[in-house]
């Protein structure tokens, strides 16, 4: 395939071009929420100027056209994921779709005695719901360690998969360190041991080419708006055995076929999952995400941002005093890193002072944070928009921050 023209595709990002406190803005907080392309902002656009109605419910044409649009981006969110498109729940992102399996497939089966391994690069969003789960049942929470350079530690891991064990729930890609698990390979041993695997592939679905069937996994969860799609979107794969055999987690329209005082007969999935009227015009835009990262290419948007990620680690490693938290040999274009003696917060707060978008905090993972040793961390996170020139200007505002600072 061509090589994309990346100076073109970062002209389809209108916020791109704005300014912050006079200075160039310099997004670097992708791994936070992505920027939108045109694409993404006139398909929602046209869908409230043109198509706008209910879906499932009206057969009037507005009724069917919507209908028509929501479906059509469910089968192009399937066919970028590789899986089938009955087997795809539509919901509000991953903190949804991760409790939607903690609370209609866990909640039902687990007892005490039972532990669910989670992975200690989890974010909040794969902890706290199992957290709740056991609280409910009496489970266990066993936690797999990492070595220093923030890969798993996989003989630690194997050995925790315990006969006690009824559930991982296991990062594609994490938040923070940007490890890339193997999670093939974990998720055939998890099934070699009658364990059900929870696959949160919030940030590996926007970086790279990820085919869910063939992970192997039971449930990959991710969510739409780190996929330059709109925010409250999202979905949910599950193997249809499971979707079948789980009860619906909320209750009301859309989710029945009938509906009595004594009783109601639930929809078939993924409808009995889909209660209420949905973020139509979100999931439209979704379609339009998928269908624009499709036209560049997920295999040339990695290797962008493994070039991007490459050029920003050799610059940082120069400034004294830098550490950087994630070193593992397969590696997301996400950096976090801590300076000594500067606090993450002024170091974000000045940046953003020079155009720079920088998170800077836990990121939603306390349990790492703690393991790594520092209260907080800033980071950078890269994606296929983003320029060399930026990258450099970044690390010029970084120096210019810490010499104010030190
Ligand atoms: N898991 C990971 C690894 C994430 O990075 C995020 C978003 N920060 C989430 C889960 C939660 O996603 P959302 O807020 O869209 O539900």
């Amino acid at each position: 395939a061509a090589t994309p023209d990346w100076e073109r595709v970062r002209a389809d990002f209108p916020l791109l071009q704005r300014q912050v406190h006079g200075k160039p803005l310099v997004y670097l907080d992708s791994a936070n929420t992505a920027q939108k392309p045109r694409a993404v902002i006139e398909a929602v656009d046209d869908f409230y100027r043109r198509h706008n109605a209910n879906v499932s419910r009206a057969v009037h044409q507005l009724g069917s056209e919507a209908t028509d649009a929501y479906e059509g981006a469910r089968r192009k969110l399937a066919a970028f994921l590789n899986v089938r498109a009955d087997e795809l729940v539509l919901c509000s992102g991953t903190t949804f779709a991760l409790n939607l399996v903690a609370y209609s497939w866990a909640l039902p089966r687990l007892k005490a005695g039972d532990a669910i391994l989670l992975t200690r690069m989890e974010h909040h969003a794969n902890i706290v719901p199992w957290q709740l789960v056991a609280q409910r049942t009496g489970a266990s929470i066993k936690v797999a360690e990492l070595h220093a350079d923030g890969s798993l530690d996989l003989e630690a891991l194997y050995a925790a998969m315990t006969p006690e064990v009824r559930l991982l729930g296991l990062a594609h890609v994490s938040n923070v360190l940007g490890t890339v698990n193997p999670v093939a390979e974990i998720c055939r041993q998890a099934r070699a041991r009658g364990i059900t695997t929870v696959v949160d592939g919030s940030q590996a679905v926007p970086h790279m080419p990820v085919d869910v069937a063939a992970l192997g996994c039971d449930f990959y969860a991710f969510t739409g708006h780190k996929l330059c799609g709109p925010t409250g979107t999202g979905g949910l794969w599950a193997r249809r055995a499971h979707l079948e055999a789980m009860p619906p987690f909320l209750g009301g329209g859309e989710m029945i076929k009938e509906v009595r005082f004594d009783g109601s007969v639930f929809n078939d999935p993924p409808h009995k999952f889909e209660a209420g009227t949905p973020n139509i015009a979100g999931v439209v835009g979704l379609g339009a995400a998928v269908d624009y990262l499709s036209g560049i290419g997920m295999a040339a948007i990695h290797a962008r941002e493994a070039a991007l990620l490459a050029h920003a680690t050799e610059e940082l490693g120069k400034i004294d005093g830098l550490r950087i938290f994630g070193t593992a040999p397969d590696k997301a274009a996400v950096i976090s890193f801590a300076i000594d003696g500067v606090h993450s917060h002024d170091l974000a707060t000045l940046l953003d002072l020079e155009g720079v978008a920088v998170r800077s905090g836990q990121h939603c993972a306390h349990p790492l944070l703690q393991w790594l040793g520092v209260g907080t961390t800033c980071r950078a996170s890269l994606a296929f928009y983003n320029t060399h020139a930026e990258v450099d200007a970044f690390v010029a505002a970084l120096r210019k921050v810490v010499r104010l600072l030190a």
